[in-house]
């Protein structure tokens, strides 16, 4: 007899962890071995639906500590004075499956879940400053382009540039990911950003628009193509293997956290649209300010329930942090709390990863797997003394919107709102020579790998559109590998 027994799922002792129970050692297997019957199920029903985009993450636990005192713009608990709160955060891949490589060229996740006295707050972003497209109803059609193909299952660099070059307003973060920060080399070495216009409401009641930038303390670091092709090849793991055992030897990464600030009335008549998400804020009108400083400190112990399970919502927001005009915000703000119902469960916010650490009083009740208990009165208004919502507490964010009539429309569009201009300056303005000529080399080697006609010429077009010589030099170097 030992203590340290296996257990069938329901606490009894297990009856082999070798053997089935068979009739005679070389018969049948019996169906009342309830034990094997019970490893194999639970065996088939250890995955749960993998993400659709950022299905490859990892994670890790801390703090978040306010270094500025920016209560003027805004009353959150969370961003006031001296507050420390704890966080979580996932980084992953985006395009890839579960098993995919961690140094493949792409854009990363970066979301953060600060569990806040007021309730949990999460900034659903990304390694880059700008999203790909800017309406939500091409979001399905953008992840789709990026995974693989009907008739063999495989990724596609054909479809994926179909798609981009079909879709101008990807010009912007498509020359990010073409660019040397296109592989961070480990999750610790890239920058965060919560991409959105956000807004602040602060203790008088006025908004303001806001951007998060998440700059890494470690310095920005990256693989060369070939450095990160090698690496997929042999540790397809690297990044996450890396933030874990960093972690484990007490090198805590850290990221200072800055935002931006936009005054409502400066929005309405900012050369470009403040809420399209495929443009940055200039640094030059609004510069960075800081806020405070995200340090992680602790490693999950169980890769499933603690990131797997977690679930980030761009709509999880708390008083004195709102929403913005922001179409494709507004889309997730739908999407991604419909996708965790979907792939974890209607009480996926019950979980200990995802649950707040301040008081629960809500009115949802029952649903698979829910394990806290709901009380009397199961409903509101109710004369028993439950709880009542408290407006002047949520305090939602209110903007005014233009009347009219309802359309499918583009945003108006502003004197700089064209689809190519900040990728031109990102490529003309911000990288050095070596710099632009890695980055024809990464578009070169990506297109060669499989784009035909028709969409070859517009990536030509598109690449010229961004820039001449680089566009030039981008054709010039596809056409003479496909001699
Ligand atoms: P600045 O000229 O003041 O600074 C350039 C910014 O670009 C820095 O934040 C730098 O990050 C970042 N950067 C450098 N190389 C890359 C790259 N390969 N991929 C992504 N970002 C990179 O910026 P401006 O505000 O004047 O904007 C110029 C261009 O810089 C924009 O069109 C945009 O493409 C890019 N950019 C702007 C950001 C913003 O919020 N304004 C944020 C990030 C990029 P670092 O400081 O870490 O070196």
């Amino acid at each position: 007899m030992t203590d340290n027994y296996t257990t069938t799922n329901a606490g009894a002792p297990a009856p082999s962890d070798e053997h089935s129970l068979s009739l005679g050692p070389d018969g049948p297997l019996l169906l009342q071995d309830f034990y094997l019957i019970e490893q194999l199920a639970a065996f088939n029903r250890e995955r749960v639906p993998e993400r659709q985009p950022h299905a490859k993450g990892t994670g890790a636990f801390g703090r978040f500590e306010v270094t500025n005192d920016l209560s003027a713009y805004t009353k959150a608990a969370v961003f006031q004075p001296g507050a420390k709160t704890e966080v979580f955060v996932r980084l992953s891949g985006n395009a890839g499956e579960r098993g995919s490589a961690d140094t493949v060229r792409d854009t990363r996740g970066f979301s953060v879940k600060f569990y806040t006295s007021e309730g949990n707050l999460d900034i659903v972003g990304l390694d880059f400053p700008v999203f790909v497209i800017r309406d939500p109803i091409k979001f399905p059609q953008m992840v789709r382009s990026a995974k693989t193909r009907a008739n063999n299952g495989c990724h596609d660099h054909n479809m994926q540039w179909d798609f981009w070059t079909l879709s101008p307003e990807s010009a912007h973060q498509v020359t990010m990911i073409m660019s040397d920060r296109g592989i961070p080399k480990t999750f610790r070495n890239m920058d965060g950003f919560g991409l959105h216009a956000f807004s602040w409401l602060n203790a008088a009641g006025e908004i303001c628009w806001v951007k998060f930038h998440f700059k890494t303390d470690q310095g920005i670091e990256w693989l060369t193509q070939e450095e990160g092709e090698q690496l997929a090849g042999t540790d397809s793991d690297y990044g996450m293997r890396d933030l874990h055992d960093a972690i484990e030897r007490g090198e805590y990464p850290s990221w200072s956290v800055k935002v931006q600030i936009m005054p409502v009335e400066e929005a309405k008549s900012y050369r470009l649209n403040p809420f399209d998400v495929t443009k940055v804020w200039p640094h030059a009108d609004y510069p960075l300010i800081d806020l405070g400083k995200l340090t992680l400190d602790r490693n999950f112990t169980d890769h499933h329930t603690e990131v797997e399970q977690a679930t980030f919502a761009p709509h999880a927001l708390v008083p004195g942090i709102g929403l913005s005009p922001d179409k494709l915000l507004l889309g997730r703000s739908f999407a991604y709390a419909d996708a965790h119902r979907y792939r974890v469960g209607a009480n996926h916010n019950q979980l200990p990863v995802n649950a707040p650490k301040c008081p629960v009083h809500s009115y949802s009740k029952d649903g698979q797997m829910r394990f806290v208990p709901s009380t009397d009165p199961v409903y509101a208004p109710n004369s028993y003394g439950g709880p009542k919502a408290d407006p002047d507490r949520a305090s939602v964010v209110r903007w005014a919107a233009d009347g009219g009539m309802m359309v499918r429309a583009a945003y108006t569009l502003r004197p700089d709102d064209d689809d190519w201009g900040q990728a031109g300056a990102l490529v003309r303005d911000v990288m050095d020579d070596a710099e632009r000529e890695r980055l024809v080399h990464n578009v070169v080697s990506h297109v060669s790998a499989g784009v035909k006609e028709p969409v070859l010429s517009r990536v030509f077009e598109y690449w010229r559109n961004i820039d001449p010589d680089i566009g030039k030099r981008i054709e010039d170097g596809v056409r003479a590998n496909l001699k």
